[in-house]
């Protein structure tokens, strides 16, 4: 499968990932349930790649992500679900974490606040309009 991650030049700089803020949630919610096959096995494969190094360096942003790149409502850097509500979506994500977008973060780093925000009645003002939310870990 083509490489969809932003690993180029780790040595230099880069991040191992670019992640949208909201994701961040999905990723903890995620049971194998997506817009594709393609999207659903990138997915998984990001978060596996996470979970077996939770010292990734990730680049926390508000737009299209290494996630986005394999989905079918990516149309250049542009969601065609809903591109404003999802930007805000990430931008509640980013102040309840008390991050800005472009920061970069090692993942083990923000992990315990992901929690505490999962774990916090706030976390429906994100994920309150959503349609997975039936099939998302989270919630159950
Ligand atoms: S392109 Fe839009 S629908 Fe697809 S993963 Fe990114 S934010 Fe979600």
């Amino acid at each position: 499968m083509k490489r969809l991650t932003s690993r180029m030049q780790k040595a230099g700089g880069f991040p191992d990932l670019t992640i949208r803020a909201h994701h961040l949630l999905c990723m903890r919610g995620f049971q194998g349930y997506g817009y594709s096959e393609e999207f659903t096995e990138n997915l998984a494969r990001i978060i596996n790649e996470i979970m077996a190094d939770p010292s990734v360096s990730i680049m926390i942003v508000d737009s299209a992500d290494d996630i986005c790149m394999a989905c079918p409502f990516l149309d250049g850097l542009r969601c065609l679900r809903d591109e404003e509500k999802i930007r805000s979506m990430d931008r509640r994500v980013l102040e309840l974490l008390n991050l800005e977008s472009g920061c970069m973060v090692a993942f083990h780093d923000i992990e315990g606040a992901l929690l505490a925000l999962i774990n916090s009645g706030r976390v429906m003002e994100i994920c309150g309009g959503c349609s997975w939310m039936d099939v998302c870990l989270i919630h159950r």
